[in-house]
Order: C-alpha cells, then sequence, then structure tokens
C-alpha cells in the first residue's frame, strides 16, 4: 500500500485527469469507441492484464465502479475485488462461482439468516447438499468433509450470536483437502482483518455497513485471491451482478472516513459493553472479556472490534424485552447496521431458520444492539432507563 490504511483512505481514488478531489459519478451503458480496431485494443489488452480495468459495455461497470474496486483491493490486499448490488448478492456470486450441483457445502451454523436460507433451502433444488458446522467444535467441520465437499463458507463472528471461530484453523483443513473457502468480513471489515491475507479463497464485505456508514445506499465487494479469479469472473459475467455508478460513488465517500468512524464505534461500543456487563440478567456478546475462547480467538485474528454486539438476556417475561427495545430513545429500530447511527433489534433466533448447534435456552433473549456515534453518556443514560421494563 505505501502509505497507511488511515492515509491511503484519504488519498485513493485520486485521478488526474479528472482534476475534482473524488472520482466523478459516470454514468454508463453504451461505451463509444473510435473504432472497430480501439474495441479490440481493449479487449486484448484485457485478456493480457485480466484484473485492470476494462469497459466494452455498461454491464462492466465505468470509472466510478472502478475507482472503488481498486481501493478496495488495496484495502483487502487481494487479488482482484469484485461489486455487486448487495453484500448477498456478493454471498450469491461467491457461492454461484465454485459451487455445482453434486457439491456439498460447510457453512458455519450461526449464519446470517439469508445465507442460510440460500444454502440450506434454495440451493437444495439444485442438488446442492448443506452441512453446518458448529463453530466452537471444528471436528463437526473435519467430520463431514467429504469428497463431495467443495466449499467452506465461514462467517465471523457468528450473526446475532457472536461466536469467534479459529479461521487458521479452519484454512488449513481446507487447503489439506483441497477445498474452496470463503469468509463474511462485514463485522470486521478489511480495517480489522484480512481474510485473503490470511489465507481464504475469498472474503466479502457488505458495503451497505460500515463502507458506506451514512445507512443511505446498499452494495457488496468480493475480494477474490488469484486462484478463485477466473471461476469468479466468469460467474460474475453471466449473473448480470453490477453495482450503479451513483451507490459507488457514495460508498467511496463513505469510505474515507471508516478507520475514523471504527476508531470511534469501538470507543463508544466498549464503554457501553462496561456498563452493561454490571447487570446479572444480560450477557454481553462481544469480545472483551479475557480468558474467554471467543476473546482469545478474537483476539489472535482482529485488530480491533467494531460497533455490534449482542445482549442475551434471561428471562421469563418475552413482552417484557420488547417493551425494553421499544423504550429505547436514542436507538432506532430496524435491520442492518454499520450507519453513524444506534439501532437496537430483538433478534428471535426460531425465525432465522433451523440452528444445529448455536441454540438459546427457553428463557433467554437475544437483543442486537449497534453502537453508534452519538455521545455514549447520552446512550447510557437511555439504556439505563430502559432497562428497568426487563422483568
Ligand atoms: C447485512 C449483512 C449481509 C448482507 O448485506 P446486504 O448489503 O444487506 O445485502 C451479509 N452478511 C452480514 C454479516 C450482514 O450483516
Amino acid at each position: 500500500m505505501g502509505y497507511s490504511f488511515k492515509t491511503f483512505l484519504k488519498q485513493a481514488g485520486k485521478d488526474f485527469y479528472n482534476q475534482s478531489v473524488n472520482p466523478p459519478v459516470v454514468r454508463a451503458s453504451t461505451i463509444l469507441f473510435k473504432s472497430f480496431y480501439d474495441i479490440k485494443k481493449m479487449q486484448k489488452k484485457h485478456s493480457k492484464y485480466p484484473t485492470e480495468g476494462y469497459f466494452d459495455y455498461g454491464r462492466q461497470g465505468t470509472s466510478t465502479t472502478h475507482a472503488l474496486s481498486k481501493i478496495l483491493n488495496k484495502l483487502e490486499e487481494s487479488y482482484h475485488v469484485f461489486l455487486t448490488p448487495t453484500g448477498f448478492g456478493s454471498i450469491f456470486l461467491a457461492m454461484l462461482s465454485v459451487v455445482r450441483p453434486g457439491d456439498e457445502i460447510l457453512v458455519s451454523d450461526p449464519v446470517y439468516s439469508p445465507t442460510r436460507i440460500l444454502t440450506q433451502d434454495f440451493f437444495k433444488d439444485f442438488n446442492i447438499k448443506t452441512i453446518f458446522y458448529n463453530p466452537k467444535d471444528l471436528s463437526t467441520l473435519k467430520n463431514n468433509i467429504t469428497k463431495k465437499t467443495k466449499l467452506i463458507f465461514v462467517e465471523n463472528p457468528g450473526s446475532n450470536t457472536f461466536e469467534f471461530q479459529d479461521l487458521s484453523k479452519i484454512i488449513s483443513i481446507a487447503k489439506k483437502k483441497k477445498i474452496f473457502t470463503a469468509m463474511d468480513n462485514t463485522w470486521g471489515t478489511p480495517y480489522f482483518l484480512k481474510p485473503i491475507k490470511l489465507g481464504f479463497d475469498m472474503a466479502i464485505v457488505s458495503a451497505t455497513k460500515y463502507y458506506s456508514g451514512h445507512s443511505d445506499v446498499m452494495g457488496g465487494s468480493l475480494a477474490v485471491n488469484k486462484k478463485v479469479f477466473k471461476y469468479v469472473q466468469k460467474a460474475e459475467k453471466i449473473s448480470g451482478l453490477r453495482m450503479g455508478p451513483d451507490d459507488a460513488y457514495l460508498i467511496i465517500r463513505g469510505i474515507r472516513t471508516l478507520d475514523t468512524r471504527l476508531d470511534r464505534h469501538e470507543e463508544n461500543t466498549k464503554k457501553i459493553v462496561s456498563f452493561l456487563s454490571k447487570y446479572k440478567k444480560i450477557t454481553v456478546l462481544y469480545p472483551f472479556k479475557k480468558g474467554t475462547d471467543d476473546y482469545k480467538m478474537w483476539k489472535k485474528y482482529y485488530k480491533g472490534s467494531s460497533g455490534l454486539m449482542g445482549l442475551k438476556i434471561k428471562s421469563k417475561n418475552k413482552s417484557s424485552i420488547s417493551k425494553f427495545v421499544n423504550s429505547l430513545k436514542l436507538f432506532g429500530y430496524g435491520y442492518s447496521w454499520g450507519g453513524f447511527e444506534s439501532l437496537a433489534l430483538h433478534q428471535e433466533l426460531k425465525a432465522q431458520g433451523k440452528r444445529k448447534y448455536t441454540i438459546l435456552n427457553k428463557n433467554d433473549h437475544i437483543v442486537r444492539l449497534h453502537i453508534g456515534l452519538e455521545d455514549p453518556k447520552d446512550l447510557i443514560n437511555d439504556l439505563k432507563k430502559s432497562l428497568k421494563f426487563i422483568k
């Protein structure tokens, strides 16, 4: 990269052919060439340098999306970054690139629920079998590998229950058996962890979350190493998945402050965690308690922690949990996270498909909190008032 991550984020995308600080929004379907020979020249150059900016038609993007892809490729320290209209589109593309009918996929049990539905239900009709493994017991991963296993799909930490896995161990198991690996790295982003550098073949980040950071745009990125590049390139070409230039512009604008925002999300979250961890009924699902397994695994791989955490609340009174969440004034109630603002969500794991290992006891409830950039003192006061409702 040459510069530090922080400096690079402020410098990236400057293009002196265009004199504005940020790459402009270039919208196009048709790309004009001077002649038949110019198109041929572009295509020939691309076959020689396949990761370099290529457009002969708008579906390959424009200079705006190419600028974002280049920035992300530097952040990820990957071979290439593909852009999709949503984070989930990147997950779909990753799987579609390497998995075929008759294959099997191993997926971490507490995976993002649409990923579970895609693998466990939708792929079944295409004769692709999914087996879920326990993130806390990798023998369930090892013992379920067969000759048909094509892909190990990891999400770290687990959605809603926040388990941290031994990532290098997973990679080494996969490499021995020549199985592809992919990781959903939306929680940490490459600011805290670089999956491709660690040895994953593919790394997904929902740009909807921290990259854009302002809750007003959707996007996804799929970083790849050289080994899988050609498979993903082929699948991308026929999938029609393409990020729009206006969205790419907003994500570039957001990413300038990725480091600053994440540093502050982390600082604020640590304050909230230390406040919440005093409540007896609450188990805080966030890597903060030294000596625990999750903390060790987080410490081993991550440079920091973001603003998303879970509260496991023990209560026989389910409606008191809803009352707690509903009475919060500074936390918006809604899906998604990673914007500048705080959010709360009462997550019912039962509604997320059938988990096999990472299940809750009958009287345990999960409330997911995203800690935003507000003054943490105000957030703590808000939580203090609302926690009284929990019975
Ligand atoms: C939100 C999210 C996604 C999907 O991203 P979208 O941009 O909403 O499609 C995937 N994985 C994780 C972990 C997420 O939180």
